[in-house]
């Protein structure tokens, strides 16, 4: 859990793009140093390394498993998933083993490092992280949350609130967009059904029994004049052609 100075989707990527600078310090425990980097990037005294110097560090480390070090990395992976909006480019690829990619397949990676593998997020290799931070950032940057916090609803922000919008939004913009093409074709259809809504709604006031009387003035218990009611509305609904 990030400490109490971590309150947005924004200070949780630059906390634990400080921890990967203490990390590669050999400071992994000090807390001190940590906060101290986690200040100096919020307020933009130092700049994260770009993308271009994460690559580098990628191809550095050769062609073993950026994930498991096995030595047999001879696939590719896409760090964020294309299918979750991640970009097709040098930036977001890493080589791993075959098995990794399979068990990693298109989940979000701190996810898949947490809940699929059960380690610590702590050791979720430097390499992978860094590349991960800032990609992550950009997509937050473009879609508005940055200053969110606990987007997945959980009560708490934690590193699987950076991924829980991957892949999410577009599908929800996708169906608004289709309900409103849906009204727009189709206005005439609507009012329609509305008004068969409004002659549903009368015929149920008409018929239910009011104020929970066991039994109505034709003798029906409670039960028989609900589902006679059901059936009525179900002829009804079939007349108009409405399901
Ligand atoms: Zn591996």
């Amino acid at each position: 859990m990030p400490p109490p100075a971590v309150k947005t989707i924004r200070d949780l990527i630059f906390y634990r793009y400080a921890k990967l600078i203490a990390k590669q310090a050999g400071l992994r425990e000090n807390y001190g140093f940590i906060m101290n980097r986690f200040n100096a990037l919020k307020e933009g005294r130092i700049s994260w390394s770009n993308l271009t110097r994460e690559h580098k560090r990628a191809v550095l480390r050769g062609s073993s498993c950026a994930y498991c070090n096995s030595p047999t990395g001879t696939n590719f992976d896409h760090v964020i998933p294309i299918s979750k909006g991640g970009p097709d480019s040098a930036d977001n690829l890493i080589s791993v083993c075959r098995e990794c990619n399979l068990s990693k397949a298109d989940r979000d990676l701190y996810y898949w490092w947490v809940k699929v593998k059960r380690k610590d997020s702590d050791d979720i290799p430097r390499v992978v992280e860094g590349k991960y931070l800032k990609l992550i950032y950009d997509i937050h940057k473009s879609r508005g949350t940055l200053e969110s916090t606990d987007l997945d609803g959980d009560g708490d922000l934690t590193v699987l609130d950076l991924g829980f919008i991957l892949g999410k939004r577009s599908q929800i913009d996708g169906g608004i967009a289709k309900s409103e093409e849906k009204m727009g074709l189709d206005e005439k259809s609507t009012a329609y059904s509305s008004n068969n809504r409004q002659h549903i709604a009368s015929i149920r006031r008409n018929t239910l029994i009011k104020g929970g009387r066991k039994k109505s003035r034709k003798g029906r218990s409670r039960a028989k004049t609900v589902r006679y009611e059901k059936g009525l509305v179900y002829k009804i609904k079939k007349r108009l052609g409405i399901n």
